[in-house]
């Protein structure tokens, strides 16, 4: 089972990559709360994002699917 000891291997190193960039960026030290209800009563005129991964995008505050970070809010980029 080489390939098998492989994707594991990458699968570590990639997750280490990961930790090592929310270190090093300014991480939120909030912990991943779920669905809470103090964005219920925001518009969903926003538009929530993960640092890690821009192609995440979701209309309220909440974790990325993919790294579990909090999504941050995208603010609109004023011309
Ligand atoms: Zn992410």
């Amino acid at each position: 089972m080489k390939r098998l000891h492989w994707m594991v291997l990458l699968v570590a190193v990639l997750a280490a990559g990961i930790m090592a960039g929310c270190s090093d960026a300014k991480a939120p030290t909030q912990p991943p709360a779920p669905a809470a209800d103090a964005s219920a009563a925001q518009p969903q005129a926003e538009v929530w994002t993960c640092p890690m991964h821009p192609e995440v995008k979701e209309a309220k505050a909440g974790i990325c699917p993919k790294c579990k970070m909090a999504l941050v809010k995208a603010e609109p980029k004023g011309k």
